[in-house]
């Protein structure tokens, strides 16, 4: 039996986590606020550099715990400044962390599932199955483990998995970025993105001041429903039914997510079938290019004009429409796809380690 201990790892811990640590160790309440600081503001990876906590206290500590960050096990660096990062998260899985710089911004779109439930139909993601949610520790290292870390700006829950569906290691980690014990940003810099998940969602109007924004993709309920099986159990006019409760129109931002596909959600008819479901006008809507993944060929990207003529006509109603801009093409940047590479290229190389090892057997029985 292995002697070695399993150290938990601290980053990821709220004030409250950290406190119950410590004063079960014996230690004061107030150790906690420093573990914190050190942690979240000054990103000390060691408790031996803690040198505001006694000697024999961060002895104590480092016999249980780890501070626990870890850098990405990959990068790809796109032409236009876009870096997506890997980061291994156990049981040969990996999620994916993508930088994105802007003017006077720099946005981090952090994972909060290793794969998803959902099973959204065009989403790489989504066809990789559902491999556990990940911890507290795993979504806040990719906030503090990337090189540009420092200089961030903003943080969107749009990377792999449903955050909502992971709501309770999601409350954490906004805990941790807006409380003053932690980074202290405004929840202004931070959105959280979902299908609809609307027990969760009500939750996280109700707990938290972060923007929300909503995938919606489709305003007409059966060509929702084939491509979002949330749908069936969470209908898109309920969720906004759910949100027209909440203040949106002064800090906080409501959104909706748009991806084109050409003839198929990209028309007028479908464009004022979105401004019916909007709740308000406060609502922004936001087109999204389709990146093509593997697979799904009858999806196809929409053309410039129709998603400019899409915008142009809700912006002509009153809608706050704009097209965002792509980043990172060259670099796989449908969400999910360099993970799912990733994967992939592991399970060929077990494969082929295992036939190399079959094949030494058999050789060495046949000498035998
Ligand atoms: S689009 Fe989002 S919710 Fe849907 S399968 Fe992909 S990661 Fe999951």
């Amino acid at each position: 039996m292995s002697n070695d201990k399993v150290l938990q790892p601290m980053a990821g811990m709220t004030l409250e986590d950290m406190q119950d640590a410590v004063t079960a160790l014996g230690m004061p309440r107030f150790v906690a606020k420093q573990l914190a600081q050190w942690i979240y503001q000054k990103r000390v990876n060691d408790f031996e550099q803690m040198l505001n906590i006694s000697k024999a206290n961060r002895e104590l500590l480092a016999s249980r715990y780890c501070v626990g960050l870890y850098p990405p096990s990959q990068a790809a660096a796109s032409e236009d400044g876009t870096v997506k990062y890997l980061f291994d998260v156990g049981d040969k899985q990996a999620v994916e962390a993508v930088y994105i710089p802007e003017d006077d911004r720099a946005t981090l779109c952090i994972s909060s599932q290793k794969g998803c439930r959902m099973n959204c139909y065009f989403c790489m993601t989504g066809k990789q199955g559902f491999h556990g949610n990940l911890t507290a520790n795993q979504i806040i290292n990719q906030v503090l483990s990337i090189p540009e870390s420092e200089t961030l700006t903003n943080v969107v829950f749009m990377g792999m998995g449903e955050p909502l569906d992971n709501i309770d290691e999601v409350l954490r980690i906004i805990a941790i970025l807006t409380e003053p014990w932690g980074l202290a940003w405004s929840p202004k810099r931070v959105t959280v993105s979902t299908v609809g998940k609307k027990p969760e969602l009500k939750i996280l109007c109700e707990q938290t001041n972060v923007h929300i924004a909503v995938s919606v993709h489709n305003a007409v309920q059966e060509e929702r429903s084939s491509m979002m099986p949330i749908e069936r159990l969470y209908p898109i006019d309920q969720i906004m039914e759910l949100l027209s409760n909440y203040d949106f129109a002064h800090q906080r931002r409501l959104s909706v997510e748009y991806i084109c596909w050409q003839w198929f959600n990209d028309d007028i008819q479908h464009a004022e079938k979105l401004r019916e479901l909007l709740p308000n006008e406060h609502v922004r809507v936001n087109l999204i290019r389709f990146h093509p993944i593997p697979g799904i060929e009858k999806l196809r990207t929409s053309s410039d004009e129709r998603m400019a003529y899409f915008r142009d006509y809700l912006n002509s109603k009153g809608v706050t429409c704009t097209i965002r801009r792509s980043r990172g093409e060259d670099i796989q940047a449908a969400c999910g796809m360099l993970a799912g590479q990733v994967r992939k290229q592991q399970a060929a190389k077990e494969t082929k380690d295992s036939k190399n090892a079959d094949k030494k057997t058999r050789n060495s029985r046949s000498k035998k």
